[in-house]
């Protein structure tokens, strides 16, 4: 039997841009590829073990049947770590969670609709314990990279917990607010080397928000900067619906919750 690691990759709902991110990553980390054994990955390999001790789990649980796939791969896995923004905060699908659920299945498959189960769109830590998540829209390369790298040494993965804004600075950017245009950076997670800001776009929020943002402070400079209270909570939501209605902090629409 071999003594490397067992890993296996998994998708929910997603589009699977971070497991591209994952195959093109570790095209340049051979080293990687010799110290553990990749056992399903739908994406690169045929083979489909349910037999590993790490599993990565890219996408959103966003079907009531997802849920008794993800406690398989739960009771299976030593390490379950969410892969990208649709697992670690539910992401752009949870956009969807402030609609009238009917309406979009209707929107979306018209007559078909009825064919299709789904619910609110949730991250995987709302279904199942997981014990780290490797944040992004898509995922960085050097961060999964290291990652992997800490998992193998028994550590966890060290995911920032500091603005953005201190990583931007760091990269001597000028800001995209003096630039008139908007961004997110005061409460985004940081670990993404800045790179909206850096090739001159405002941060959408793909890594999620720090563990203290401060909200009211960043509403205001985003109002002082022209947006409407309906532009900023567009704003808001395009990766952060589930965080922020988990704080209660949007309103939603129509009376939909994460639950
Ligand atoms: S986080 Fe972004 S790139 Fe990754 S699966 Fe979701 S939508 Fe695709
Ligand atoms: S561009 Fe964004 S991340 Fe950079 S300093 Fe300005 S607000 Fe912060
Ligand atoms: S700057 Fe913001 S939107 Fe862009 S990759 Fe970084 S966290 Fe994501």
């Amino acid at each position: 039997m071999s003594a490397k690691p067992k890993v296996a990759f998994f998708e929910f709902t997603s589009c699977e841009g971070c497991q591209l991110t994952v195959v093109d990553s570790l095209q340049d980390h051979p080293e990687l590829l010799d110290a553990i054994e990749i056992v399903n990955f739908r994406e690169a390999i045929s083979r489909r073990d349910h037999d590993y001790q790490i599993a990565f789990i890219e996408g959103s649980c966003s079907r009531p049947s997802d849920e008794a796939t993800l406690k398989a791969i739960r009771a299976q896995a030593g390490m379950v770590i969410e892969l990208g923004a649709c697992a670690h905060l539910g992401g752009i699908n949870t956009i969807r969670n402030r609609q009238n659920l009917d309406d979009v299945r209707h929107y979306v498959y018209g007559d078909k609709a009825d064919w299709y189960e789904t619910y609110p769109a949730r991250p995987i830590h709302a279904v199942i314990d997981v014990d780290a998540a490797i944040p992004g829209c898509p995922i960085d390369r050097d961060e999964f990279i290291m990652a992997v790298t800490q998992l193998l040494q028994g550590r966890m993965p060290q995911i920032p917990d500091h603005p953005l804004c201190i990583e931007c600075k760091l990269k001597e950017n000028v800001c995209v607010y003096q630039r008139g245009m908007t961004c997110l950076g005061p409460i985004i997670r940081a670990g993404c080397d800045a790179i909206c800001p850096t090739y001159g776009d405002g941060c959408e929020g793909c890594r999620g928000m720090i563990s203290n943002p401060n909200f009211d402070s960043l509403r205001e400079v985003l109002a002082e900067h022209g947006m409407s209270e309906d532009a900023i909570k567009a704003k808001l939501t395009m990766f952060l619906t589930y965080q922020m209605m988990d704080r209660g902090g949007i309103g939603d629409d129509n009376g939909a919750t994460n639950a």
